[in-house]
Formats: C-alpha cells, sequence, structure tokens
C-alpha cells in the first residue's frame, strides 16, 4: 500500500531562459490531499508539475517529500507518479504489461511484476480485462489502466497534467467522479494540473490558483468561490461581478443580484441577453456607466416576472452580499 506524504514547495522558481514560469512559489500539501493547480494557459502549471514530477529541474528553491528535499532525485527514486492520458498507452500490450512496464524498467522479475500489476488493477476495478489491448476498451476503462499504470510503483504522490481533457463532457464527469473516489481510497495525494474552474470546485480540497507564475489565491472551493482575494480570481473563477464602486474594487456573486422592473430601487440596466439553464435563468445586463452583469435568477422567480432582451430592468443587491478585493 502507498505511504502517504506531505509535500512542500519551498521558494521555488523555474527559468526558462529569459521566461520566468514559475516564481518563488511556497506551497504545502498535507498528505492525502486532493489538490488542483488551477489557472490559464501559460501561468506555470504544468512547470510547477513537471518540477514537482523530476521532469523538469529546479532553478531555485527546495521541493521536499516527506522529510526529504527531492530537487536532485531522478523521477523514478522521488515516490512521485505521473499520469499520463490514456492513449499514451502501448496500443501493442496488454492491460497487465501495460501497467507492469515501468516494474520492468526497475529490474522487477516477471512473477513480482505480474502479481502487482494485477493487484493495482484491482485496486480500479479493471483485473477482469487483464488480457485485453487498449483499443478493446472504452474510454473511461482505459482511462482506468492509466491510472494503474501510475499507481504499480506505490507513489506517495500522483501528478496529473489535465487528465480529462481528451475526454468528452459526460465521460469527464464520470472519470471525474472516479478519479475523486480513487484518491480516497488510496488516502494519497493527487496533484491535478487543469485549466477549469469547474473541474478544479469539483474535485480539490485545496485549489490553488496561478496567475503569471505565482499563487494568487490558494484555499478550499468553497472559501474561494465566497471569498475571492483578487479581481484576476473573482474573474477567473467566474459566478462573479467585479465593480469599482467609490474607488475601491468590489465582487457580488451573480446569484445574489436581484432584478426588477425599471423604475424600482436599484441601478437602471438594459437587459442584453436571456439564456435559458434549466435550472436558473442567465440575464446579461448592461448598467448606463458601461458596466457588464450577469444575473443568475432562479428559474421560477424569473418566470414569475420575466423580462426581455432590450428591457430596462433595475438591479440591486444586499449591502451584506458586497464583497471586497484587495488591489
Ligand atoms: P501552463 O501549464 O499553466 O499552461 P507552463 O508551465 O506550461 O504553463 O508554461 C509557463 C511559461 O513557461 C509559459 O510562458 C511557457 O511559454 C513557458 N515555457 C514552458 N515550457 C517551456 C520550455 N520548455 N522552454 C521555454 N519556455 C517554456
Amino acid at each position: 500500500m502507498a505511504r502517504a506524504a506531505d509535500l512542500e514547495l519551498a521558494s521555488v522558481t523555474k527559468r526558462y531562459g529569459d521566461t520566468t514560469a514559475v516564481d518563488a512559489i511556497d506551497l504545502k500539501i498535507k498528505a492525502g490531499t486532493y489538490c488542483c493547480l488551477l489557472g490559464p494557459s501559460g501561468c506555470g502549471k504544468s512547470s510547477t508539475l513537471r518540477m514537482i514530477a523530476g521532469h523538469e529541474s529546479v532553478s531555485d528553491g527546495d521541493i521536499v517529500l516527506g522529510n526529504d528535499v527531492v530537487n536532485d532525485l531522478p523521477p523514478a527514486k522521488r515516490g512521485t507518479a505521473m499520469m499520463f492520458q490514456s492513449y499514451a498507452l502501448f496500443p501493442h500490450l496488454s492491460v497487465r504489461d501495460n501497467v507492469a512496464f515501468s516494474l520492468k524498467m526497475k529490474g522487477v522479475n516477471k512473477v513480482e511484476r505480474s502479481i502487482k500489476a494485477t493487484e493495482t488493477l484491482k485496486t480500479v476495478d479493471m483485473e477482469r480485462y487483464a488480457e485485453r489491448l487498449p483499443s478493446q476498451l472504452s474510454g473511461g476503462q482505459q482511462q482506468r489502466v492509466a491510472l494503474a499504470r501510475a499507481l504499480v510503483t506505490d507513489p506517495q504522490i500522483l501528478l496529473l497534467d489535465e487528465p480529462l481533457s481528451a475526454l468528452d463532457p459526460f465521460l469527464k464527469i464520470r472519470v471525474r467522479a472516479e478519479l475523486k473516489r480513487f484518491q480516497r481510497e488510496l488516502g494519497i495525494s493527487f496533484i491535478h494540473v487543469t485549466h477549469s474552474q469547474e473541474e478544479a470546485m469539483a474535485l480539490a480540497d485545496l485549489i490553488i490558483i496561478m496567475n503569471n507564475g505565482k499563487i494568487e489565491q490558494q484555499g478550499n472551493p468553497r472559501d474561494i468561490f465566497n471569498a475571492p482575494a483578487t479581481e484576476f480570481v473573482a474573474r477567473f473563477i467566474g459566478g462573479h461581478n467585479v465593480m469599482p464602486i467609490d474607488g475601491r474594487k468590489i465582487s457580488v456573486r451573480s446569484d445574489r443580484l436581484s432584478v426588477g422592473p425599471g423604475g424600482t430601487a436599484g441601478t437602471p440596466a438594459t437587459v442584453r441577453d436571456v439564456e435559458y439553464q434549466g435550472t436558473a435563468v442567465y440575464v446579461s445586463l448592461a448598467t448606463e456607466s458601461g458596466l457588464d452583469m450577469m444575473a443568475i435568477v432562479p428559474e421560477r422567480t424569473f418566470y414569475a416576472r420575466p423580462f426581455e432582451t432590450g428591457e430596462t430592468v433595475s438591479v440591486s443587491w444586499d449591502p451584506a452580499d458586497i464583497h471586497e478585493l484587495a488591489a
């Protein structure tokens, strides 16, 4: 069984020539955490993950796994493993041989390899497919084999770089739930790179939001959603209206805005667009001062008094729902 370990990054920096991809980040991930590195393309997520994995050298700072500084250890000696996309499976090898492959590289003998591979396939509920080729499996099953292939070395931490990006939307949600379940059962940390805030919210105990090589905010999904620290975070996670008011910046959640008939109390605005989304209706608004806003209105509330595109309305919110953003 895998031994779980804490991970710490101390002032870790990655430079490629003149580019600083990761800029002195400090980070602690307790053993057994589902951690998502979240941010737009180019913010330094993959570089961070690859330094933890040992696939990229550290320009400055330390990576500490358990009690050991692992900066100079090769990937296979660190206690980490990287899960690759399912299309990286070897097409000509059986499921069992795919899973046993990294043990073969480590010089483990054939009998032991086979036993360990079968045991690992059991962990991901795939032992009955051991003799098949990857092409004889569904997309979701292939993804489980890719997971087993990473878990077979008993990593203390599993690293995943955009693991769901190649899957269709339905499969994405199913595999996502499976990853979370396996992480809980294994009790080790998963560090998962994604640019999807929805994916991060669904999976993570700890979200690390990165921007320009720095950590913009970290915390559990609910704390981040309810208290985005900066304008960047409020805009990136979505569901918030960012407004400059009296020389400061504030945000109000889209689902906390009230839309009333024009002339009632509130800020006058024009309805730009109305999008039906089932449980709620998304109302895009533009205020007279040119601010774009979004109100998410429960379906029943909206249809009790529907608004049409082009209509003038009044937008209001409870002062208790105003959240201050750092400058
Ligand atoms: P993300 O995973 O968030 O998209 P990356 O870590 O891949 O971000 O990249 C961060 C920055 O480092 C980007 O500006 C990218 O162009 C640059 N970068 C990444 N890998 C290399 C490399 N091998 N050589 C030079 N620049 C790189």
